[in-house]
């Protein structure tokens, strides 16, 4: 059976102190691996590690630039392993093989080489001073940061909080999912062959309850980066109130894609069956609301059923496969009951909408078929909260000013998409819509360069972009006398 530990200074540990948790394949139901976890002893060693780290004059002294190389390093390092990542990703995720390595390992790599170019790009600003002083503001890095992650995109989600804050100058320590461990373990073992030096990245692991609550808990962790739901997001601000902690949260979202009777039908019902039916709905910045113009509604109806019946869904090992099983039995049974409820509140199922069964290898996956719900009203559950799974509510609208009141009436405010060919529409839904992004006639593009900035119960702060550089980064200001003009007071 292999082992997954935790990683101290640059070493995995075979043995800890805290639960062992069995990892799970969700194609097959089959174990894959056994996790050893840590408890708050083993979290505490961690975190004086990564503190030793963070103040060696190893770490300090290496410049931005340096910084910026080593990572540069651990892009190439990322593509060098590719084929081990795919493995570790696939069985602990059941995600298609072809998603992961012409989806996940660019993208990984592509988020470490844009904070890698940006490491030594970190600027303050100098003021203009008549009073015989320099003034201006410099960026400085936390120190130890915790980096929280979801089980959906393990490895790109690891890459998007271990670039910019080593970029920044932080030490990290990574926790990781406890369903989704593996490619956290081996990211951290690449940094090392990378040059970073040891427990600069670490890895904690184990559950929320227990190994996420003494991280989020440790007086030397200075910073906490979360990508999770939103119950715990807010769990972790309250807690992070205690010690004045700055927090990162990306939550959840409940977005809506906007199709008007004037856009090109064909590509807005690609973008929303990607949209909706990638990683089998367990996608953060998903549209799981459709939101289709009534005048085209039966015509929308039939382009996307015809779509859905050449997605390919099953084994992630065929290289044709686009859509895999739920990664999480939880997630399996929450989709699975929120489509019952989407029966009992009177919607209708245009396709999908029951587990899939298969048979060998795939038989004690977790696996659903691809869903759309129609005749969904705005207001149902299943139009307001988040599934988190392969489940399309498509809701008609009369006008636009219907669309943006259907769009913006849920809890979050994530993302969104709008189709339509009138450029004055577009510009006038872009500045409609409450949510942190917006794509305009396409679907996620942007990454990494954009920002994913959350709005409403989708979070605060921000990730990705340059601003996702600076949620790393402390502000310092400093006022220097330069000759005996200068005041001693203000000099208004
Ligand atoms: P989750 O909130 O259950 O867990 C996320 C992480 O938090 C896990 O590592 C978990 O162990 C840890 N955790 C749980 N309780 C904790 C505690 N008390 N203290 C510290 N850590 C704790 O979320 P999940 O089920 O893993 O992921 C799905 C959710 O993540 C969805 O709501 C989805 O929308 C959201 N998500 C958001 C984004 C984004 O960028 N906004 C991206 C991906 C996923």
């Amino acid at each position: 059976m292999n082992i997954v530990g935790p990683v101290i200074d640059g070493k995995q540990l075979e043995i800890a102190s805290g639960d062992i948790v069995e990892v799970i394949n969700p194609a097959t139901g089959k174990v894959i691996a056994q996790q050893y976890c840590c408890d708050s002893e083993c979290v505490d060693k961690i975190v004086s590690s990564s503190k030793a780290a963070y103040h060696s004059e190893e770490w300090q002294n290496l410049s931005p630039s340096g910084r910026g190389y080593l990572l540069m390093k651990l892009a190439d390092l990322i593509e060098a392993h590719a084929g081990k990542l795919v493995d570790l990703e696939l069985q602990d995720t059941g995600k298609p093989i072809s998603q992961l390595k012409n989806g996940e390992i660019p993208l990984t790599a592509s988020i470490i080489r844009f904070y890698a170019g940006a490491a030594d790009k970190i600027e303050g600003r100098v003021k203009s001073s008549s009073t015989g002083t320099f003034q201006f503001t410099m960026y400085e890095p936390y120190g130890v940061v915790a980096g929280i992650l979801p089980w959906n995109y393990p490895l790109v989600n690891v890459a998007m909080k271990v670039a910019p804050a080593l970029a920044a100058g932080n030490a990290i320590i990574i926790k990781p999912s406890v369903d989704t461990p593996l490619t956290s373990v081996e990211f951290a073992k690449l940094c090392i062959e990378a040059g970073i030096p040891k427990g600069i990245v670490n890895v904690a692991l184990g559950k929320g309850s227990s190994t996420g609550e003494s991280l989020i808990g440790h007086p030397d962790v200075k910073k906490i980066s979360f990508t999770g739901s939103t119950a715990i997001g807010q769990h972790i601000q309250r807690k992070a109130v205690d010690q004045m902690k700055s927090v990162n949260l990306e939550l959840g979202g409940k977005n809506a894609i906007i199709v008007f009777a004037d856009a090109d039908l064909d590509k807005a019902a690609d973008a929303a069956i990607i949209s909706a039916f990638v990683n089998a709905g367990q996608l953060c910045v998903s549209c799981s609301r459709l939101l289709v113009q009534d005048s085209i509604a039966e015509e929308f109806k039939s382009i996307l059923k015809e779509k859905l019946d050449n997605l390919s869904v099953g084994n992630p090992n065929d290289e044709g496969t686009l859509v895999g099983p739920m990664i999480t039995k939880a997630q399996y049974d929450i989709t699975l009951e929120y489509i019952k409820i989407a029966i009992d509140e009177g919607c209708n199922i245009l396709t999908g909408g029951k587990k899939m069964n298969f048979a060998d290898s795939l038989a004690d996956g977790w696996w659903i078929e691809p869903t759309i719900l129609s005749d969904v009203k705005a207001d149902m559950r299943v139009a307001t909260e988040e599934i988190f799974g392969p489940v399309l509510s498509m809701i008609s609208f009369k006008d636009e000013a219907e669309a943006v009141t259907i769009s913006n009436s849920v809890i979050y405010g994530l993302s969104g998409s709008v189709w339509t060919k009138d450029g004055s529409r577009s510009m006038r839904m872009t500045k409609s819509l409450n949510t942190g992004i917006i794509w305009v006639n396409c679907m996620m593009d942007g990454y990494p360069q954009i920002p994913v900035p959350p709005h409403k119960m989708s979070g605060t702060g921000v990730e990705l972009g340059v601003e996702g550089l600076m949620a790393y980064c402390k502000q310092k200001s400093a006022v220097v006398a330069y000759d005996d003009k200068a005041p001693v007071g203000w000099n208004l």
